[in-house]
């Protein structure tokens, strides 16, 4: 039996590898491991492939938020309005911050978060809303365009699932005041460690960030702000670099495979399994091809998943428990049944494979698999 694994970067990065090598020889030359030549020549490629104008780098997608909202003057007595359904990093960030977390549930059929909903939990503390751009499709930034005029709040998006993701004409990362991305391997777009991006288009608040990443210091030895070290390593950013130039390539391989899953999953929507939806096929990078199995369907999700291990197959849940329930932050208040869409859709998603290199056989595989094991 060929197994098929839940992602396998070595398609990505086997093309490839005499390039990465030279990059990394390269820094090995220079010498420059911490701020180095690299770090400024990726920060200014991925800035200008997102339609931003700075970027920053920093150790993780984790950092890119914590730091970035402070870099926003986003922090202690700010509300911010996040989505109870997504990584837990994202409320991470924003606790690091400072900030208060207000939750939000999301759309039954999209999984994004719900700007009706959140329009009923601005108050005068309100200072941002941070969409999460989930499972690689943006939240529409035209919708959150127009929340932020209405409630004169700020935009901060978590763009960690959708490097160059696009939508009503805005790509992933220029919607807001600052935007994070993560660069942890299995990203549309990774590094072979971790590491981060925050992006802006106001220059104050990239210099803030330039000193928040780098202990704050406006010059050497001269610290204005309460920073920290967090910078995202020459060698990662000499390796992003050299990956960068593929990146819309391995988005529309991705496009591809989601399309052929869509076709090929029409024919189990009568038996309970659906895709999450799509605004339209174009914009979305698809970091996660993820379905809903509902109550519906004749066997359940974990049986289906175990069964699809038998097959060789790997499938994951993103994410299993919604962050207001996670055991760690059970202090913010909140209860099991606060966020009901969130909650249900804890419950029955799975995340089938979806990398580039995944084959069209392997997609018809898969889906036959689940045909029969619902059958
Ligand atoms: C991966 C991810 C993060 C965190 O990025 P790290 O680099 O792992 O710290 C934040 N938010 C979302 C939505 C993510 O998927």
């Amino acid at each position: 039996m060929v197994k098929i694994p839940f992602v396998d970067l070595k398609f990505q990065h086997q093309p490839i590898e005499s390039q990465i090598q030279q990059a990394i020889q390269d820094v090995l030359k220079r010498g420059d491991f911490v701020l180095g030549k690299a770090l400024a020549d990726f920060e200014v490629a991925f800035a200008a492939a997102s339609n931003s104008q700075y970027g920053v780098g920093v150790a993780s997608g984790t950092d890119a938020i914590a730091l970035g909202l402070q870099a926003c003057n986003i922090g202690v007595g700010d509300e911010v309005i996040v989505p109870a359904n997504t990584f837990v990093a994202t409320l991470i960030g924003v606790l690091r911050a400072g900030a208060t977390p207000i939750f939000v549930d999301c759309d039954p059929q999209t999984a994004l978060m719900d700007l009706d909903a959140a329009d009923k939990l601005v108050t005068p503390k309100t200072k941002a809303i941070l969409p999460v751009h989930l499972y690689g499709q943006m939240v529409s930034p035209r919708k959150l365009l127009e929340f932020a005029d209405t409630h004169n709040v700020l935009i901060f998006e978590d763009a960690a699932q959708a490097h160059l993701a696009e939508r009503d004409g805005y790509v992933a990362g220029s919607v807001g005041i600052g935007a994070a991305f993560s660069f942890y391997p299995s990203k549309n777009l990774g590094a072979m460690g971790d590491g981060g991006i925050f992006l802006t288009k106001d220059l104050e608040i990239a210099q803030k960030m330039i000193r928040l990443r780098n202990y704050g210091a406006s010059y050497k030895y001269f610290h204005t702000d309460p920073g920290t070290n967090s910078r995202l390593d020459t060698i990662q950013a000499a390796i992003l670099l050299e990956k960068l130039p593929y990146l819309s390539q391995w988005n529309s391989d991705r496009l591809i495979i989601a399309k052929q899953y869509d076709t090929e999953l029409a024919s189990l929507a009568a038996k309970g399994i659906t895709p999450i939806q799509n605004h339209s096929l174009q914009g979305h990078v698809y970091h996660l091809y993820v379905v809903k199995i509902d109550e519906t369907c004749s066997v359940e999700r974990q049986e289906i998943q175990e069964q699809l291990a038998v097959a060789g197959i790997q499938t994951g849940i993103h994410y299993p428990v919604p962050c207001h329930m996670q055991p760690a932050f059970t202090c913010l208040g909140y209860q099991p049944g606060d966020f009901p869409h969130a909650e249900k859709m804890a419950k029955q998603i799975l995340s089938l494979p979806m990398y580039p290199g995944l084959t069209s056989s392997q997609v018809t595989q898969i889906v036959g698999n689940l045909a029969t094991i619902i059958r």
